[in-house]
């Protein structure tokens, strides 16, 4: 089976992801104490194109331990290792990609494969990089944007910011670890910065559940998975919001405490 890609889906419906391609850290540069810049370069990212913002791509990182890296084998569902084991394989926001670099922002938590390897990673390590995935196209019709996100969510709202056509009021939400995450946005949205509190997410629950949104508003938002499932209870369940007009998605997954 093909689809508008021309890429064979399998037999379980999911699309072959595009090749990989090689590239290898040319610098890293702490833009805040909790997030690491990682500039990859390599003559294979000639060819990758990203048009939209908030967009996705899949970075194969090296593996642990022996800082090899190995291309693993789509079998039809997900990539696996030639050993059948997962490989060490994230999904980032592309937040430049031209002139043959790209440009990954990590969030550094604790305990993070690629978090930890972003604080170290010397130049000329290797990685790979597949994509991109769709990002987000803008309604130029919207009468305003409210874009909320945590700190893994900071990449892809600055590119909305940067695509939203200046004559739209946009509002802003973010919510960050420490003061000192906060970072510069593009333009001058109005915006708002919330201390979390160690419950993933929740300032953004909060923030959203009390400001006005129309059928005419667009909403993005982004972070961790349990808050933006309460983020679309109070969208579209509480207030009876149109689905069309909010994307809200889970970046990342707390673990489980029980
Ligand atoms: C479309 C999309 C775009 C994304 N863009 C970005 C981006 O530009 N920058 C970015 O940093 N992340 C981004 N993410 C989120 C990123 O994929 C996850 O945070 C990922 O788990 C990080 O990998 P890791 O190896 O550091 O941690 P993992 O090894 O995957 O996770 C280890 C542990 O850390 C926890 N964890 C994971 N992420 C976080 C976090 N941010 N804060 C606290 N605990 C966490 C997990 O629950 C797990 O228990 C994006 C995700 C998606 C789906």
């Amino acid at each position: 089976m093909t689809d508008s890609t021309d890429r064979p889906r399998s037999a379980s419906g999911r699309r072959k992801p595009p090749e990989f391609r090689n590239m290898q850290v040319l610098r890293t540069e702490h833009l805040t104490p909790h997030m690491v810049r990682v500039t990859f370069g390599g003559d294979d990212l000639a060819g990758l194109v990203v048009d939209e913002p908030a967009a996705s791509v899949r970075v194969l990182l090296p593996m642990p331990g022996t800082g090899e890296l190995v291309v693993p084998e789509w079998n039809g569902n997900e990539f696996l290792l030639p050993d059948g084991n997962r490989p060490p394989i994230r999904t980032f926001t592309p937040r430049r990609a031209e002139d043959g670099e790209l440009d990954i922002d990590m969030v550094i938590h604790e305990g993070g494969l690629a978090s930890t390897w972003a604080l170290q990673a010397p130049p000329g390590d290797p990685a790979a990089v597949s994509g991109p995935g769709r990002g987000y196209t803008i309604d130029p019709g919207a009468s305003g944007y409210l874009l909320a996100g945590d700190e893994t969510a900071i990449p892809a709202i600055s590119q909305l910011l940067e695509a939203i056509p200046s004559a739209i009021p946009v509002q802003v939400h973010v919510e960050v670890a420490t003061a000192e995450a906060r970072l510069d946005l593009p333009g001058s949205p109005e915006e708002e910065w919330h201390l979390g509190t160690g419950d993933p997410g929740a300032t953004l629950v909060d923030a959203i559940a009390a400001t006005d949104v129309t059928d005419s508003n667009r909403v993005w938002c982004a972070g961790e998975a349990a808050a933006m499932h309460k983020i679309r209870t109070n969208l579209f369940k509480e207030r009876g919001l149109p689905r069309s007009i909010a994307t809200v998605r889970g970046y990342w997954k707390r673990p489980r405490t029980t």
